[in-house]
């Protein structure tokens, strides 16, 4: 199937409510074209070196959000351009976004991410960590970032139960937070969570951001 036929298909299952990020790491322009063609500007890329090239080549329209790992010494070439970064995984990281975004007098927006799989390899921090990080007002000084949400990855399994109720408890932190935190501020508003595998669990269980790739481009190749 083509890159349109695909997004025809995905779309039908998306919400209207429901953004979806083209995850389009690993293929080529050409490709990430036949999307923005059918109407795609969302697109999300996980190495920065690669997002940079593609940022400099492809039309100045797209919406570009960083997904992976992000490394505190890259920061400062994805600020000036990134309308999302979904993976901030550490006290660290925020305070290099922060102080990279007010040299250039800018507020970038992110979103903070949770450890939801039982996965060791997934990064994220823990829900007791987001919530400190909240009470103890860090959060609010950091002037140059906007927390517009959480991101989660659920585990690998093909456990369903197990996927929805790792989503469940990101959603569960989402609530909490915006009730305790962020009731008057209306930037806090968006779960980033599901990807080809789940993206339909994720929506039932509170997505407000889809990260899709290889149900889009097909296989990555590496
Ligand atoms: C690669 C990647 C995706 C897309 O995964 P698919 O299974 O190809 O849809 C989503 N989120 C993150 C963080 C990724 O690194």
């Amino acid at each position: 199937m083509s890159v349109v036929q695909n997004l025809a298909s995905i779309r039908k299952d998306i919400p209207s409510w429901v953004k979806l990020v083209c995850v389009s790491k690993f293929h080529p322009e050409s490709t990430i074209m036949e999307a923005y063609n059918a109407g795609e500007r969302i697109f999300g890329e996980s190495r920065v070196q690669e997002l940079m090239e593609k940022q400099e080549r492809l039309p100045n329209d797209i919406n570009w959000h960083f997904i992976g790992h992000l490394q505190t010494n890259k920061v400062k070439y994805l600020v000036p351009f990134v309308e999302l970064i979904h993976g901030v995984d550490s006290l660290k990281l925020l305070l290099e976004i922060n102080k990279q975004a007010e040299k250039i007098n800018r507020v970038v927006n992110c979103l903070l991410q949770v450890h939801i799989a039982t996965e060791e390899t997934k990064f994220g921090f823990s829900p007791e960590e987001i919530l400190a990080l909240y009470q103890s007002g860090t959060i609010s000084n950091l002037s140059n970032i906007r927390i517009c949400g959480l991101m989660g990855m659920a585990t690998f399994t093909d456990n369903h139960q197990q996927v929805r109720r790792e989503f469940q408890s990101l959603k569960a932190l989402f609530d909490t937070i915006k009730r305790t935190y962020c009731a008057e501020n209306d930037c806090f508003t968006e779960i980033s969570m599901g990807m080809s595998d789940d993206f339909q669990i994720a929506i039932e269980e509170g997505s407000t951001l889809v990260r899709i790739g290889s149900s889009i481009f097909g296989q990555r190749e590496y």
